[in-house]
């Protein structure tokens, strides 16, 4: 039998239209598949919720490909190498308190485990703005990134969800959005994103745990996004911090959810 390329370009319409309706409203919307992101998506869809990533760039994974200064290799230290241990992925100890793990093994798989929990993936699609209702937001304003990159001027399209999750690395994309358009302030001591500070890995690992929280009705940050948002340091390759964030918010919001059912 023949292969017809009707067919093909059936299913691929068929299925991604499928996938795209199933997310029209979800639990959670996260923006960025950075390792918070993508442990956050993985936490929450094991829970039970209906919950998708949407990523601007082609491949997953944000900063995680390159381990440090592209040295793929990262370092996880006794706290977090649990997370690793959950996806499956070998974790090699280095010295007391300090093990490593190849970058590619570690993005792969958490984005295999993450998939296979039910999360559902949208690469090459950007968050550019959110849905606020009295002083809540409650869903993401999406469009194409080459949209975004090549400057069309193309109408997006509109997701609801019950949370919002920034993990969005540096940039704090989601809450810079939330910052300049929402009523009302963020919840930090400033009421705006207060910025990242140089780098100081000791406590930087341990703030973005504890700046992860949320930080406008509906919307929380996680993994970099968290410490840039809250103003604490940046801490250099090691993962921990990014792993046990991406656990946390997941925590965080399951109880909201199911406070509210
Ligand atoms: C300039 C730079 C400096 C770094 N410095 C540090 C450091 O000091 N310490 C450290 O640990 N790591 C650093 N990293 C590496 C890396 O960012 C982090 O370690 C880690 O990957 C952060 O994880 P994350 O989950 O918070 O976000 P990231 O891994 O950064 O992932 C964020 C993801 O969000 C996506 N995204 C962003 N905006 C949007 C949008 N509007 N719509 C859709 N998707 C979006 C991005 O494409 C990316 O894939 C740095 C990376 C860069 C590029």
């Amino acid at each position: 039998m023949g292969l017809d390329e009707i067919i093909v370009t059936q299913a691929i319409v068929d299925r991604f239209m499928e996938k795209l309706k199933a997310c029209l409203k979800l639990d959670v919307a996260i923006v960025g598949a950075g390792p918070s992101g993508m442990v956050a998506a993985y936490y929450l869809a094991k829970s039970g919720h209906k919950v998708a990533i949407f990523e601007r760039k082609l491949s997953i994974g944000g900063g995680m490909w390159g381990g440090g200064m592209m040295f793929n290799q990262i370092v996880v230290q006794e706290a977090g190498k649990h997370i690793l241990d959950e996806f499956g992925v070998r974790v090699y100890p280095y010295k007391e308190g300090y093990f490593t793990a190849d970058a590619i093994e570690a993005t792969t798989m958490i984005c295999a485990k993450a998939c296979q929990a039910g999360v559902n993936i949208f690469n090459c699609i950007s968050m550019e703005d959110v849905v606020v209702r009295e002083g809540r937001v409650c869903g993401l304003v999406i469009n194409w990134s080459p949209v975004e990159t090549t400057g069309l001027h193309v109408d997006p399209l509109t997701i609801h969800a019950q949370y919002l999750i920034d993990a969005t690395g540096h940039h704090t994309e989601l809450i810079k959005v939330i910052e300049r358009k929402a009523d009302g302030k963020l919840f930090t001591p400033t009421g705006k994103i207060v910025g990242e500070k140089s780098l100081w890995a000791e406590v930087a690992e341990t703030t973005t745990v504890e700046n992860t929280k949320e930080a406008y009705p509906g919307a929380f940050v996680c993994g970099m996004a968290a410490n840039a948002c809250f103003g604490s340091y940046r801490m250099g390759p090691i993962f921990g911090g990014m792993l046990l964030s991406g656990k946390k918010v997941a925590q965080l919001i399951q109880e909201r959810l199911k406070s509210e059912t």
